[in-house]
């Protein structure tokens, strides 16, 4: 899918929506911090998003350390 011109990219997460993308592409709007399509959000919106985004991102966590913790009763 993707050409051969990916080395010098690094997979980067957007603060915002979560999204993996890549950056820097050429002709994407994306920034270090977000894609492409958060990109194009009006700040102010942006930061709810990224607000939200970062309780996904604790909830998600919390969820995972409640499921490593061992199943069973005393
Ligand atoms: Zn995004």
């Amino acid at each position: 899918m993707t050409n051969s011109l990916t080395s010098n990219l690094r997979p980067r997460t957007c603060r915002a929506c979560g999204k993996k993308f890549d950056y820097p592409v050429k002709g994407n709007a994306a920034t270090r911090h977000h894609c492409a399509d958060c990109v194009a959000v009006p700040v102010e919106t942006r930061k709810i998003m990224e607000r939200l985004n970062n309780r996904i991102t604790q909830l998600e966590n919390q969820l995972r350390r409640l499921q490593q913790k061992p199943a069973g009763g005393p």
